[in-house]
């Protein structure tokens, strides 16, 4: 069992529950320990065969035909179903093993159900009804060895997968094996016990052969692991068979510990179905628990790289692309929340209205360029003059607003003040161009101008208007 466990894959973590990798020393013992576990499991049945071997009574015997018949009409309805799930498998994944593996499964139930059939023969012709136990394992040891050899190989195309002639075939052949076996069992050469003999151990010798080979190839995925606990079994049922006699407990032991590995392998063959439909891609949890870390760290820093993405569309979307400052629709979302704060008792706000004095003429004597350079550096002035929570805001050309949260008309008038000194003192440069410019500024307070928003900001712009009449470079803010 040593290969088919040991990790195929570098796992991106491997942490354990304090979230350190546990260390080489410990992951050695524990996967040693799971090697053992599982090897053991598969060859716990040969305890019990030795068990009977050396202590059963020859003369204990359970004769029971009706017993019989609904076992094996159990075990053939179950060999069906699972054919049906591994021929699903096959068909959605391609996998030429699912393929071999469910003609294993459809060549066991064609032919074993006949020995359950045939139960009431055992009075009268005991090989019509024991052949049929062999035949069936034999045959279904050896396409569950095919199935081993074409392990990882390309799968089928889509065409091939869908023909039904191959299957139809197959089932002629099986139902030949069936006539075969019945003609044996009529003829002298069934008297010969090298014939039962030569059919169980060529079962036990295939299932044999075949565990060997998947351990030397170290499969090792989860799925390949069920398989080989499961053609174990197939093999330790023959040897049961081997050593038993009709109807004594070895023989029903033998029963038993096939069905053990039948249906353990179609547990497999289910999980297979409600996952990759494969049997070679079957992750481990291991690997499924590395996989889901990955995922995780990669979600969240995609989600860390959508949020700082929003944010700075939003950003985009708020600002205007000339001179940094908020564009209109921020500057009402900021006044309407500055309303609902004084609605709630905060101190009254101010805003400032204001607009760079005769630009149109900047801009014709100096060029748009150089216009530009103005607004650009105006804003960084009127940033500079204002307190941090207070925002610049450019809402039309040469336009701009500017808003004062907690702060009365008179302060207002202080800091719009400022501004106009700033500008007016300021030396805009543009290339090689060195030159001055004015501002107006009308300025207004919530409560005394007005509650609502256009209201507020009306004032502030008849007063920047009175500003311009009264001519230009000044404050209005009453
Ligand atoms: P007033 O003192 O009465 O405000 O005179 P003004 O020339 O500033 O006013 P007017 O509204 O007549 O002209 C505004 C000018 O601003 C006209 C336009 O060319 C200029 N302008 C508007 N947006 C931009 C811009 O983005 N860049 C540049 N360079 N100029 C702009
Ligand atoms: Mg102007
Ligand atoms: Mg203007």
């Amino acid at each position: 069992m040593n290969a088919i466990l040991a990790p195929n894959v570098p796992f991106a973590v491997r942490l354990d529950t304090n979230g350190r990798s546990p260390t080489q020393a410990i992951r050695f013992v524990t996967e040693s320990y799971v090697r053992m576990v599982l090897a053991g499991f598969a060859l716990a049945p040969a305890s019990l065969i030795a068990y009977l071997f050396f202590f059963q009574n020859p003369a204990l015997k359970f004769e029971h035909h009706a017993f019989h018949i609904v076992a094996i009409a159990v075990a053939t309805w179950a060999g069906l179903f699972v054919t049906y799930v591994t021929w699903r498998c096959y068909r959605a994944s391609g996998e030429p093993l699912l393929r071999w593996m469910t003609l294993g499964f459809l060549g066991f139930a064609l032919i074993y159900a006949l020995h359950g059939a045939f139960t009431g023969f055992a009075d009268h012709n005991i090989w019509l009804f024991i052949l049929y136990g062999p035949a069936s394992r034999l045959v279904m040891a050896l396409l569950l060895l095919v199935a081993l050899l074409s392990y990882g190989s390309t799968p089928d195309a889509v065409d091939r997968r869908t023909k039904t002639r191959p299957w139809l075939t197959w089932i002629g052949l099986f139902l030949l094996v069936d006539v075969v076996v019945a003609a044996a069992a009529h003829s002298p050469i069934v008297s010969n016990p090298a014939l039962r003999l030569s059919m169980e151990g060529g079962a036990l010798a295939i299932s044999a052969l075949n565990v060997t080979m998947l351990l030397l190839r170290r499969i090792r995925s989860p799925l390949m692991v069920i398989f080989a606990i499961s053609v174990t079994a197939f093999g330790l049922a023959s040897l049961a068979f081997i050593l038993a006699r009709p109807w004594n407990h070895m023989w029903w032991l033998a029963h038993a510990i096939f069905a053990a590995g039948f249906f353990l392998l179609s547990y497999g063959v289910v999980q297979a179905f409600h996952t990759t439909k494969s049997f070679s891609t079957i992750y481990s949890q291991e690997e499924l628990m590395a996989r889901l870390a990955d995922e995780t760290a990669r979600t969240e820093s995609a989600l860390r790289e959508l949020q700082r993405t929003n944010q700075m569309l939003e950003q985009l979307a708020a600002t205007d692309p000339l001179t940094g400052a908020s564009n209109r629709r921020r500057f009402v979302e900021q006044v309407e929340a500055e309303i609902h704060r004084v609605k709630r008792g905060g101190a009254p706000f101010s805003v400032l209205a204001l607009d760079l004095d005769k630009f149109k003429s900047i801009n014709d004597r100096y060029g748009h360029q150089v216009g530009d350079d103005v607004l650009k550096t105006f804003v960084k002035k009127c940033v500079a003059a204002i307190r941090p929570f207070d925002g610049v805001a450019r809402v039309g050309g040469e336009e701009f607003m500017i808003l004062l949260p907690q702060t009365a008309l008179e302060a207002a008038r202080i800091i719009a003040e400022r501004v106009r000194t700033v500008i007016a003192t300021t030396s805009f440069e543009s290339g090689t161009q060195r030159l001055t410019a004015t501002v107006s500024i009308g300025a207004s307070q919530s409560g005394l101008d007005g509650d609502a928003i256009d209201e507020i900001l009306r004032v502030a712009d008849k007063r920047l208007y009175s500003a311009k009449h009264q001519g230009r470079n000044r404050v209005i803010a009453a």
